[in-house]
């Protein structure tokens, strides 16, 4: 790649709220060659590398899993032994920012996260709903469901048992209306 379109690339991640480290791995450019000095996340998160919101059983599971696909979408599904580049970071940020706009997520969390998942931290698995397949993370080999379809698979139980006690609570009068 020239010499001018790395230069871009680091001007670009530095305009997004990259990290000096981040950029210089990736470009090779150090901080004072950047044109543009590192702005603040457009949203104002301060993300480290940090897992806990990996780990949080909240709506960042839901995060984590929609940028695994996205990756696995734009560079296939060996996510483990990828290279992460400039071009590859600036690319997920623009996809995930375009289709989940209100999610958390800064350039600076989308490196890191690849990184953990680089380092084999977290267990990438494919949902075993038949409808879902997709694939998603985890701390552990032995949990087979999406998040998407153990909230869903969840909420399905809920209704049944809600249903089946109306049921029951209607059942005596049914009983005694047809007697
Ligand atoms: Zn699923």
């Amino acid at each position: 790649m020239r010499h001018i379109q790395v230069l871009e690339q680091a001007n670009l991640l530095a305009s997004i709220g990259c990290q000096h480290v981040i950029i210089t791995e990736l470009t090779g450019h150090g901080k004072k060659e950047f044109e543009v000095s590192t702005a603040p996340d457009p949203n104002g998160h301060s993300h480290r590398d940090s897992t806990t919101w990996l780990t949080s059983r909240g709506k960042f599971r839901y995060s984590a899993d929609r940028l695994l696909r996205i990756f696995i979408n734009k560079f296939g599904s060996d996510v483990v032994n990828h290279r992460m580049t400039a071009g590859k970071l600036i690319s997920l940020y623009t996809t995930y920012m375009a289709l989940y706009p209100k999610d958390e997520m800064s350039v600076n969390r989308i490196y890191y996260f690849f990184k953990r998942l680089a380092s084999r931290e977290f267990v990438i698995s494919y949902c075993s709903e038949k409808k879902c397949k997709k694939p998603f993370i985890s701390k552990n080999v032995r949990v087979r469901q999406c998040m998407t379809c153990t909230t869903l698979s969840k909420l399905r139980k809920k209704t049944d048992k809600d249903s089946n006690q109306s049921m029951q609570l209607d059942l005596p009068e049914a009983t005694s209306a047809v007697a």
